[in-house]
């Protein structure tokens, strides 16, 4: 586990004002979901914003599951996903077409949206959906917030090619007593420049940034790279693809490959493998 903050996530409060902070750190996390993938920088720079957002909403969660950002658009990176467990582990992926020229929301995913889905392990899915405004992912969260949760939220975010990190203010639900506390605090925040956010570490982000304030900051929450893939689930999405498509799929090959794309995890499943799963009673033969 790192002990260094590196890869960890803290929450603050400002105890007068009815608002919550949080900052995240994602270093080895973050290296390790771009080393399975040869992502151009800017796609890597949109992947490690995404990801560190999907830790910051994920930080309140109240069950045991995960939330998934994703951008869908009709632009050169036409997919991106990141997801984050309420046991802060994270995983990403970004797809993306040929060369890709600017860096604005509008030029990079096109017309699209953002969705965020809150998936409890048991029970069933929430899904918010709005459409992607403004020129970067922070501009598209914040009216996400302002849309669904109407929470006055914002999001600052510094990556380069080691590290992402990730800076959210919000107000508490019914409790900001004044808008100027928001102001003062959002103008404070303001302040900080990318080379900060990326080189210092995040207790000295909020002392230097906050210090007039009265915070109290909680326990920083260490983060890893995980994928949640597994054969089982790989199995039950295979079953929904129908046993006749099933057959014609191993007479074809003789053997059916899936890929994780987040992780690049191979599963191979011969004919013994989807009998086994197409008939899951069937006793096992009784050799005599
Ligand atoms: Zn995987």
């Amino acid at each position: 586990m790192a002990t260094d903050n590196k890869d960890a996530l803290f929450r603050f409060l400002f105890e007068e004002l009815g608002i919550r902070g949080e900052i995240v750190s994602l270093d080895s996390s973050f290296k390790d979901t771009l080393s399975l993938h040869d992502y151009p920088n800017i796609v890597a720079e949109q992947l490690g914003q995404a990801l560190a957002a999907s830790t910051l909403l994920s930080a309140t969660l109240k069950f045991d599951g995960s939330l998934i950002l994703q951008v869908q658009g009709d632009g050169p990176i036409p997919m991106l996903v990141a997801q984050s467990t309420n046991q802060q582990t994270v995983r990403g992926i970004a797809h993306w077409n040929g060369d890709i020229q600017g860096n604005t929301l509008p030029e990079l995913f096109g017309k699209g949206r953002l969705v965020i889905t809150l998936k409890p392990n048991k029970g069933k899915p929430y899904q918010g959906i709005v459409n992607l405004e403004g020129d970067s992912l922070s501009d598209a969260l914040e009216s996400y917030f302002s849309q669904s949760e109407q929470l006055k939220t914002r999001l600052w975010f510094a990556v380069n090619n080691k590290r992402s990190i990730g800076l959210l203010l919000q107000e508490l639900p019914a409790k900001l007593e004044e808008l100027a506390d928001w102001e003062r605090v959002e103008m404070l925040a303001n302040t900080i420049t990318q080379d900060e956010l990326l080189s210092l570490p995040s207790e000295e982000i909020i002392y230097r940034l906050f210090h007039e304030e009265a915070i109290r900051l909680y326990e920083p929450q260490p983060i890893s790279f995980k994928c949640e893939c597994s054969r089982e689930k790989v199995e039950k999405s295979l079953l929904t693809l129908g046993a006749a498509e099933l057959t014609d799929l191993l007479e074809e090959k003789g053997i059916i490959e899936a890929d994780c794309d987040f992780c690049n995890q191979h599963y191979r499943f011969n004919e013994k493998d989807i009998d086994e799963i197409l008939n899951p009673d069937k006793p096992s033969p009784i050799i005599h």
